[in-house]
């Protein structure tokens, strides 16, 4: 899905690339219980799954606000092959949606991973420029603290060194940069809301609008096998005893409230609901 509504509010999904990654990361004997419920959509016959990098923009109050902008092209990654030098059309596909670069008036990024904040910038002349001239880069502070090689809490990942300089620090030398807390409200109907684990600072972004709610979760999930076993640990977060307790905090959220959930990374139709059946909680891609 392309294109969809939550309340009054119009969202559009921009991907960057879809990229198969290995099922076994979650575990062989796991993903053997969930056989039935993963195949054909969730899971491919050859071991895989396919993981999708995308971003979300989100048309409310008036404001265009752009979630997550993925990887970029030009990014020098020797320690993540699967995003080093991309080359894709995103910036064609995001005008694809009819919405400009220029009419951007929020980005924000759940965390400072490489592909969820690529496009905050786009090499020009050899130099990383702001993609969108025209918005307000909304930082939050835990994750800026988490990422910045210059403040003390600093933690080295190879796979993501040099995205501080590409991708953060041109929109920051450009004024563009608002730090914030946690829970801050970008416009009445969307709140920036702590989520912490898979990164240090991550956020969430709820959705509340005319009585319909979503979450835009970034990675706290990578996958529905992480919705129905929270306990899943694939390896790639700073903290997972605290991306622990934020899951099983959002799965009771998203139960209890039907709230639509918008990952970063799930394929087709990439949205859907968290419900509760005969006592068994169950993924429901949207539409079905
Ligand atoms: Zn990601």
């Amino acid at each position: 899905m392309d294109r969809f509504t939550v309340g009054e509010a119009t969202i559009h999904r921009v991907e960057e690339m879809t990229a198969p990654m290995p099922l076994a990361m979650f575990g062989a004997d796991l993903v053997a219980q969930n056989a039935g419920w993963l195949h054909p959509r969730w899971a491919n016959a050859d071991g895989t799954w396919d993981m999708v990098v995308q971003s979300w923009i989100v048309v409310v109050d008036g404001r265009v606000v752009v979630i997550d902008p993925c990887v970029g092209n030009g990014r020098s990654l020797p320690h993540f092959p699967l995003f080093d030098q991309l080359d894709t059309p995103f910036i064609e596909r995001f005008g694809a949606t009819g919405i400009r670069p220029e009419q951007v008036d929020f980005v924000f990024c759940t965390h400072l991973h490489s592909d969820h904040c690529g496009w905050n910038t786009t090499l020009r002349d050899g130099r990383f420029v702001p993609t969108f001239p025209n918005a307000r880069y909304l930082l939050a502070q835990r994750e800026l603290d988490r990422w910045n090689p210059d403040l003390p809490g600093y933690r080295h990942v190879p796979e993501n060194a040099g995205i501080f300089a590409a991708s953060v620090e041109p929109v920051i030398a450009a004024g563009l940069v608002d730090v914030v807390a946690e829970n801050h409200r970008i416009c009445p109907s969307l709140e920036t809301q702590p989520a912490y684990g898979h990164t240090l600072g991550h956020s969430v972004v709820h959705l509340d609008s005319a009585g319909e709610q979503a979450w835009f979760t970034g990675d706290v999930f990578h996958h529905p096998i992480e919705l129905i076993h929270p306990e899943i640990d694939a390896g790639t977060c700073d903290d997972f005893a605290q991306t622990l307790i934020t899951r099983r905090r959002l799965i009771d959220r998203f139960v209890a409230t039907g709230a639509l959930v918008i990952p970063a990374h799930f394929v087709a139709p990439h949205v859907g609901h968290l419900r509760e059946i005969e006592g068994r909680r169950v993924f429901q891609a949207y539409g079905q």
